[in-house]
C-alpha cells in the first residue's frame, strides 16, 4: 500500500527507506511517492530527510563496496590524531589498484568493477577490522593503523596486504581469473604531516612514486623530493604557457535520451608541457589553483569554447550548448563577472547556448558573494549547471537558493546504479529532485551501454561518457558530430 504523507507532515527518513525496500509497487508509483517527499521536503525544511540521508550516506560512504569515502576517512584521521595520548605512530597506507584501468579497458566495466569490489572484501577480511579502511577514488583504497610501534610493524601489515593480492581474482565470466597489481605508499604521523590532509596528500604521493619506478612498497620521503620539485618545475612551466600556447581543449559529447544526438559539449582543459608530455587534469588545475594562474587560463577556456561553438556553426551544424568548468578562485577575481560579460558579448554567441559548470564545494567560502555573482551570471543569459552532484554534501536549503538549470549527476552514483535487479533509488530521487526544480539531469561517467539503456528508461535527459565519445579534439569532433 502506498505510504501517504499529508503536507507538511515530518518525514520519518527510516519509514521512507523500509518503505522504499519494502516496495513492490509499480516505479510510476514510487515516482509520485518520492515527488511527493519532495515536494514536501522543498516545505520543511526543518526536518532530516530522506533526500538528505541518501547524501550523507553517497558523501560518506563509497556505495560500490559500502566502505567508507575520502571524507569519512578525513574525518576519522582527524579525529585519531586528535585523540592521540600515547607514544607510538600512526600509519596512512594507499593502496592503488594499479592495472585496474587496464583491466577495465580490456574486459569492459563491469568486470573492472567486480575486480575493484572483490579487491575491497579481500583488504578488508585480510585487516580484520584491525584498521580502518576507506575507498579513495576508481582504484584507490587508504588503511589508517592507528597505533603502530615502528617502521618494522607497518611494512609487516604493508606485506601481508600485497601477499594477499598473490593469487587471481575470479569473476562470474567466462574469462579466466585475472591477477591484480598493486602498489603501496605510506606516510607516517608526525614525521611525514601533523594533518590528515597532508598524511594522505603523502602517502599518496608514494603511492603514485610506487607506481611510477614499479616498486611495491614506497614510504613517503626525502626521495619523493623530486616529486615536489616537479611540481615547482610546473608551477614554472604553468606561468609560460598561456603564452607559449601549451593548453589546448577537448570536448566531450553530451548526448540526449530522447534523440541520441549530441546537444552539448564540454570543454575540458589540456596541458603538454616539456613537448608533448601531457600532463593529467588532477595534477596540474590544483596547481592553476592555488597559483591563481586559473583566473587567466579561465578566461581562455571560456574565449577558446565560445569560438569552437562558432566554428561549428559556420560549417554548417546545427548550435551546440558549450559548458565551461568554473572553479572557486575565478569567482574570487574583482573583476570576474565583467571580464565574462566582456567574452560573451565579443564572442557573439547567444548565451542561451552557453553553460557554465560549478561544484557545491564553491559556497564552502563566502557563499553570499558567490550566490550574487552566480545571480550575475544568471542575468547575463548563460546557464548554471551542478557538476559533480551527489558526490559532496548537499545541503537542500542551499540548492533552493541556487538558481541551476541542470545537475550533472557524478560517475559514482551512476556506477552504483544496480544493473542486475534493474534498482537506482538515489539517480532516481535525484532526477525527481530535478524536475521539482525545472532543472535538466545529465548523468557523468556513462561507460557501458547497460548504464545508457537503463538511464533512458528512468527519464534521464541527457548522458555523458566514455560509451559515447571520450573528449575529442575539435577535429575529431567534427568527425563525430558529421557520424550522427
Ligand atoms: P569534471 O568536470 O567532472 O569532468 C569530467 C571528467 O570525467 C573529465 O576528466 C572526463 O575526461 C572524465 N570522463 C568523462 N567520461 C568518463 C567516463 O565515462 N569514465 C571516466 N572514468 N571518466 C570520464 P578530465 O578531463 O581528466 O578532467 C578532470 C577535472 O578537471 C574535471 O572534472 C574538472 O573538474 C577539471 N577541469 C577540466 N577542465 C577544466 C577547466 O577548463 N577549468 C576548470 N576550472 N577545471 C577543469
Ligand atoms: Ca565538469
Ligand atoms: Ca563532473
Amino acid at each position: 500500500m502506498p505510504l501517504t504523507i499529508a503536507e507538511g507532515e515530518p518525514i520519518d527518513a527510516m519509514l521512507v527507506i523500509e518503505y522504499y525496500d519494502r516496495s513492490k509497487e509499480s516505479l510510476r508509483e514510487s515516482r509520485i511517492y518520492f515527488l511527493n517527499i519532495i515536494v514536501n521536503m522543498l516545505r520543511d525544511t526543518r526536518q532530516k530527510t530522506l533526500y538528505e540521508e541518501m547524501l550523507y550516506n553517497s558523501a560518506y560512504f563509497d556505495q560500490a563496496t559500502k566502505l567508507a569515502n575520502r571524507n569519512m576517512l578525513i574525518k576519522r584521521l582527524e579525529q585519531i590524531i586528535h585523540d592521540k595520548k600515547e607514544s607510538g605512530e600512526i600509519a596512512v597506507v594507499v593502496i592503488e589498484l594499479a592495472n585496474l584501468r587496464i583491466i577495465k579497458d580490456t574486459f569492459g566495466h563491469n568486470i573492472g568493477e567486480q575486480v575493484m569490489v572483490k579487491s575491497a572484501t579481500i583488504l578488508e577480511n585480510i585487516l580484520e577490522g584491525c584498521c580502518y579502511i576507506a575507498r579513495l577514488n576508481e582504484g584507490k583504497f587508504a588503511i589508517i593503523l592507528p597505533n603502530v610501534e615502528n617502521t618494522g610493524q607497518i611494512e609487516e601489515h604493508a606485506n601481508k596486504i600485497l601477499a594477499s593480492f598473490s593469487d587471481p581474482i575470479s569473476t562470474d565470466t567466462k574469462i579466466e581469473a585475472l591477477f591484480v597489481v598493486i602498489c603501496i605508499g605510506i606516510s607516517v604521523y608526525p614525521d611525514h604531516g601533523r594533518d590528515a590532509d597532508t598524511l594522505l596528500k603523502n602517502a599518496d604521493l608514494a603511492s603514485y612514486q610506487a607506481k611510477n619506478i614499479n616498486q611495491k612498497i614506497v614510504f613517503y620521503t626525502e626521495q619523493l623530493e623530486d616529486n615536489i620539485a616537479e611540481n615547482t618545475l610546473f608551477i614554472n612551466r604553468l606561468f609560460k604557457s598561456l603564452q607559449n600556447d601549451e593548453f589546448f581543449l577537448e570536448f566531450q559529447p553530451q548526448i540526449s535520451c530522447v534523440t541520441g544526438k549530441t546537444v552539448g559539449i564540454e570543454a575540458l582543459l589540456r596541458w603538454t608541457s616539456d613537448g608533448n608530455k601531457r600532463v593529467p587534469p588532477d595534477r596540474f588545475i590544483p596547481i592553476l589553483e592555488q597559483t591563481g594562474l586559473i583566473y587567466d587560463v579561465g578566461l581562455w577556456v571560456l574565449e577558446q569554447t565560445l569560438q569552437e561553438h562558432n566554428r561549428l556553426m559556420a560549417k554548417g551544424f546545427p548550435p551546440l550548448r558549450v559548458s565551461v568548468n568554473l572553479s572557486v578562485v575565478q569567482f574570487q577575481g574583482e573583476e570576474f563577472i565583467p571580464d565574462f560579460a566582456r567574452i560573451i558579448e565579443k564572442s557573439g554567441v547567444d548565451p542561451k547556448y552557453i553553460e557554465l559548470e560549478i561544484t557545491e564545494s564553491l559556497f564552502s567560502k563566502d557563499p553570499e558573494d558567490v550566490l550574487n555573482k552566480i545571480y550575475q551570471l544568471k542575468d547575463l543569459g548563460v546557464n548554471i549547471a551542478i557538476d559533480d552532484f551527489g558526490k559532496g554534501y548537499s545541503s537542500l536549503n542551499r540548492l533552493k537558493l541556487v538558481p541551476f538549470d541542470r545537475l550533472k549527476i557524478d560517475k559514482e552514483i551512476i556506477d552504483y546504479i544496480d544493473l542486475e535487479i534493474k534498482e537506482a533509488p538515489l539517480t532516481e530521487v535525484i532526477i525527481l529532485l530535478g524536475r521539482t526544480f525545472r532543472a535538466g539531469i545529465i548523468a557523468e561517467g556513462v561507460e557501458t551501454k547497460e548504464q545508457a539503456d537503463f538511464l533512458g528508461s528512468i527519464d534521464c535527459d541527457e548522458m555523458q561518457g566514455y560509451y559515447f565519445s571520450r573528449p575529442l579534439s575539435s577535429k575529431a569532433l567534427e568527425e563525430f558530430l558529421k557520424r550522427e
